[in-house]
């Protein structure tokens, strides 16, 4: 029976990473070293079990997160779409997400169907700055065409990232442009918001956009003022994530931040989650 939801709307973190992949570049090793003693491996001891990251989640006051796949072996770690979809086997609160790369698959398109309808993945994950694509590149049409058709919202990184070896330039939201207008029904968002240069496109896309949102995870909660300087008028388009794993209490107090931004309440519970679980259908039989 599908655990539930202890507040309404739900709180759902678009964004974590289950620290499981495989293939580590040194690069991303070497950081990982640097911001944790013992690196991957000890991430992985710490939390690479579902139960780990839902008592994180309880610890955290989160409902529901969205797991998400990543492979893109040139910058990071590769966690595939069936390590995800095993992680989150039998655990209504972890939704699994799953990621194409359209130059490493044939049929990135088919891939992302048979996913989402034989699997049950909930959304999908680009990583263009990490796997070096424009993600307006018309290899990548067929697959927004699938995600809009079977109603799953995508994720597109954008802005820095730093894991060595990205490359910025695939970051600008300002691309997203041609995705938002070519396909109006897909609910795009922008993971980090184009940080740190370009805060004004990824607003800009979110204002001008009904089906473009903001996915603030990486972002300190208490700054958005600074970087939406129209937050108020933005604030519907925002949705939380963490990108954790992060230092203990990091997803709390980037959560009682949020609250503390001082937005009208269905604002702030519409960020925290109800923009999420509408997005990502949590309210339907079998969510
Ligand atoms: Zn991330």
């Amino acid at each position: 029976m599908p655990a539930m939801a202890r507040s309404h709307p739900p709180v759902v973190d678009v964004h974590i990473h289950p620290p499981i992949g495989s293939h580590i570049p040194s690069g991303y090793d070497a950081y990982l070293n640097e911001r944790y003693p013992g690196g991957a491996r000890w991430l992985a001891e710490q939390f690479g079990s579902p139960e780990r990251v839902i008592a994180n989640m309880d610890a955290s006051g989160v409902d529901y997160s969205l797991v998400l796949a990543q492979v893109v072996p040139i910058t990071s770690e590769v966690v595939t779409n069936e390590m995800v979809a095993e992680f989150c086997r039998g655990q209504p609160r972890l939704l699994p997400c799953a990621t194409v790369n359209p130059y490493l698959e044939h049929d990135p398109a088919g891939l992302l169907e048979r996913l989402v309808v034989e699997q049950g993945f909930r959304a999908l994950k680009l990583y263009p700055t990490y796997g070096y694509y424009y993600p307006n590149d018309r290899l990548l049409y067929p697959v927004y065409a699938v995600a809009q058709r079977l109603g799953i919202p995508v994720l597109v990184h954008t802005g820095s990232s730093v894991f060595p070896g990205s490359r910025l330039k695939y970051g600008d939201p300002l691309y997203l442009d041609d995705v938002a207008v070519d396909f109006p029904n897909l609910a795009i968002l922008q993971s980090h918001g184009g940080r740190p240069i370009w805060y004004d496109h990824a607003e800009t896309l979110a204002r001008y956009h009904p089906n473009v949102y903001i996915d603030i995870s990486g972002l300190p909660p208490q700054k958005l003022p600074e970087y939406f300087p129209n937050l108020r008028r933005l604030a519907r388009k925002l949705v939380f994530g963490s990108d954790w794993p992060g230092p203990p209490g990091t997803v709390r107090g980037n959560i009682e931040a949020i609250r503390a931004l001082g937005l009208p309440e269905d604002v702030t519970a519409d960020i925290l989650g109800g923009t999420a679980a509408r997005l990502l259908r949590l309210e339907q039989p079998g969510g």
